[in-house]
């Protein structure tokens, strides 16, 4: 698989506002955030795209989204609601071929969501 920007971010060769990090996953600000908090969750593993999961990835992937949630506790929108996403492929609108968990707060959202 050939190395994506999020890989850069990993090994630190490029900068991101990092708010948290552990053994698995990594989560940083979004660089064009859509909403007032706009963050992302991704595995320190490479996977490209949905499709690529494997079930050897079930822990890291539901890890993914277990940090999504305790970071919407700690950073005190858990209650008031927020949005996760994660798009696939050119029909999702996916940019970035290391899959992503996009968490989006601080607004009302819309549905549906194009
Ligand atoms: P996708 O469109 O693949 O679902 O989402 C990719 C996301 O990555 C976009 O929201 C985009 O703003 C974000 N992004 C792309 N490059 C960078 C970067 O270099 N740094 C950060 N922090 N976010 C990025």
């Amino acid at each position: 698989m050939s190395e994506t920007i999020f890989d850069k971010i990993i090994s630190r060769e490029i900068p991101a506002d990092i708010i948290y990090d552990d053994d698995l996953v990594l989560a940083f600000n979004d660089i064009n955030a859509q909403a007032p908090i706009h963050f992302l969750v991704i595995p320190k593993k490479p996977i490209a795209t949905i499709n690529d999961i494997s079930d050897d990835d079930r822990m890291v992937v539901g890890h993914m989204m277990l940090v999504a949630a305790k970071l919407a506790k700690k950073m005190g929108f858990a209650e008031e609601g927020y949005r996760t996403v994660m798009n696939c492929n050119e029909f999702g609108g996916q940019s970035v071929y290391h899959i992503h968990l996009h968490v989006l707060a601080g607004k009302l959202m819309g549905w549906p969501p194009y």
